[in-house]
C-alpha cells in the first residue's frame, strides 16, 4: 500500500515537473529500462508536432499485444476531459529495439492527428478523416490508410531528425569543459 502511494507521488510530481513549468505535454513513460532516453524522444517529436501542456500521453511498452501490432494509439477527446487530450500509446515489446524507436515516432504522430481533429473517431472500427464521412476501417486496406501514410511518412523523418539531434547534443556534451 505505501509503495503504491509512493510511486502515484513520484508519477504525480514527475507529470508536473514536465508538464507545467514549460508549455510541453505531460508524457509518462512505463515498461522500458531507459525511460529518461524515450522521455526525451518523446518530448522532441511533441514539440515538432505542436502537442502542448493540454496534451497528457502514457507510453508503455508491453507484451501485452496483439503479437501481430507494432503499436497503437487510444485517445479520449476533450469534451469529456474539460479541455485535456488524453493519449495511449503502447509499443510492442516484442519488436526490435530500432522498430520500437520507429513505431514511438509513428504513434506520435497519430497522437497528433487526434489532438488536432484530423483524425476521428466515428465510433467502433469506423474513422474520419479530415472532416470526410465516417469509414468502416475493413473497406480501406492498412496502407490505404491517409492518416497510415501519412504517419508512415513523418515517423521517418522524426526518426532521423531525433537521431541527429542527439548525436549533437552528445558531441556539445563531449566538448564541455
Ligand atoms: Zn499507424
Amino acid at each position: 500500500m505505501k509503495t503504491c502511494f509512493l510511486t502515484f507521488c513520484t508519477l504525480l510530481i514527475s507529470l508536473i515537473s514536465v508538464g507545467s513549468i514549460h508549455a510541453q505535454p505531460s508524457i509518462v513513460v512505463k515498461g522500458t529500462y531507459d525511460q529518461k532516453e524515450i522521455l526525451n524522444q518523446a518530448l522532441h517529436y511533441a514539440e515538432i508536432l505542436g502537442l502542448d501542456k493540454k496534451t497528457h500521453i502514457i507510453i508503455s511498452f508491453t507484451h501485452n499485444i496483439n503479437p501481430v501490432n507494432l503499436g497503437y494509439t487510444q485517445y479520449q477527446s476533450e469534451e469529456v476531459l474539460g479541455g485535456w487530450h488524453q493519449i495511449y500509446i503502447r509499443i510492442n515489446k516484442r519488436k526490435r529495439r530500432s522498430v520500437q524507436m520507429i513505431t514511438l515516432a509513428h504513434e506520435m504522430v497519430h497522437a497528433q492527428q487526434f489532438v488536432m481533429g484530423k483524425l476521428k473517431l466515428c465510433n467502433n472500427d469506423q474513422y474520419s478523416w479530415r472532416g470526410s464521412q465516417c469509414t468502416d476501417l475493413r473497406n480501406t486496406a492498412y496502407h490505404e490508410r491517409p492518416w497510415e501514410r501519412e504517419a508512415q511518412a513523418t515517423s521517418v523523418k522524426l526518426y532521423d531528425q531525433y537521431k541527429t539531434y542527439n548525436l549533437m547534443a552528445m558531441r556539445s556534451r563531449r566538448n564541455d569543459p
